[in-house]
């Protein structure tokens, strides 16, 4: 089996690489067909055609994880393929997918006309996956949507796996990203709540409510705080982790008395300040109400908080950083790779300039 390079196209300007290869293999010739189609990717090969996290009338979606950028396109699939957590916490934050469902286990392989899916942990959220295809012909595939090449206190990390094609995220993929040892960032966040919590303050960590959260509160356990949910969206997910094996014993704004925790020195976790501040206005006095608003301080947890102009916070990030990307890909150690979301150009040149050839999909 050969893959065919082409020559340039007018789309990419001058670098080598298309949005599409050939593959000769004993059969006809088959057409590998990347697009990238909104915030997601369209694949053909042979008679195989595959959505991945977006929808394209009348075909078959597979879906990483549910995070509003994946899931925005999906009214249009056809049928969507997603593991029983991501079905589960999809649900959680309020919707749910109009297509038919197919639920696939992590590691399960599932045969399909032309093509073998296996989705592979992507250690990025609860149930998130990769998915790594096997076309009849020999041909293989690795898509990764968002992943996690780091194990976290609450997702194990990404493991690569060789594959002819790779068709990688690249959030991150800058040399200016790269992310402090993950330990490291737990005891800054946990040194900041007693610090904070010494001065006679509330530290409040913001971080979106599937995964992010989730880390967060599970960090601050350990170290030992009372950890005080901010949004009912978090208390869901953090529900559908129990329910898959990851408990979380936090407390939710209704389950405590928030005044007399605030005074012991409870920590709070909120994917919406304003919103956490929304509900507390119903529930409690205005004395709490104030010192919530007035009494805290605030950190951001995210890998964009190590950019020059960072809010105040900490580089938690549920992806890989530049190096994890570079890793990550190298081992995969594929003829081509795809790359798309923000920065594909970037990290596309760095992984051609890494021997791997790359085609930035825009
Ligand atoms: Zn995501």
């Amino acid at each position: 089996m050969t893959l065919i390079r082409e020559q340039p196209s007018a789309k990419t300007g001058g670098n080598p690489f298309v949005s599409h290869c050939s593959i000769k293999s004993g059969r006809p010739m088959s057409t590998l067909d990347v697009k990238k189609i909104g915030s997601g990717v369209f694949l053909r090969y042979g008679d195989v055609r595959l959505a991945f996290d977006t929808g394209i009338k009348g075909e078959t979606t597979l879906l990483s994880h549910p995070h509003s950028d994946h899931i925005g396109g999906l009214r249009f699939a056809h049928d969507i393929i997603a593991t029983q957590a991501t079905f589960d916490t999809w649900s959680a934050r309020g919707t749910e997918p109009v297509a038919k469902k197919t639920v696939l286990d992590i590691d399960d392989m599932f045969g399909q006309i032309g093509v073998n899916i296996t989705p592979l942990n992507a250690g990025h959220v609860l149930g998130s996956a990769m998915f790594y295809l096997e076309f009849n012909d020999g041909l293989t595939v690795l898509y990764t949507g968002d992943f996690n090449n780091v194990d976290s206190l609450v997702h194990r990390a990404a493991k690569p796996v060789a594959a002819d094609v790779l068709i990688t995220e690249a959030t991150y993929g800058e040399p200016t990203w790269i992310f402090p040892d993950r330990r490291k960032v737990y005891d800054s966040i946990l040194q900041a709540a007693s610090e904070t919590i010494a001065e006679g303050r509330t530290p409040v960590f913001s971080a979106y409510s599937l995964g992010k959260s989730q880390e967060a509160i599970a960090l601050l356990q350990s170290g030992g705080f009372r950890v005080i949910s901010g949004n009912t969206s978090i208390d869901k997910v953090c529900k559908v982790y129990g329910n898959h094996g990851v408990s979380l014993k936090h407390y939710t704004m209704k389950s405590v008395n928030v005044p007399e925790a605030l005074e012991s020195g409870a920590v709070v976790v909120t994917s919406s300040l304003r919103n956490t501040l929304a509900t507390a206005r119903h529930q409690l006095d205005k004395k709490s109400i104030d010192r919530l608003e007035q009494n805290t301080d605030t950190f951001n947890l995210s890998g964009w908080t190590l950019a020059k102009f960072a809010e105040r916070g900490f580089p938690l990030s549920a992806h890989s950083d530049f190096q994890g990307l570079l890793d990550f890909a190298k081992s995969v150690d594929p003829r081509v790779a795809y790359v798309f979301t923000d920065r594909a150009g970037v990290f596309s040149k760095h992984l051609s300039d890494s021997g791997i050839n790359a085609v930035a999909l825009e």
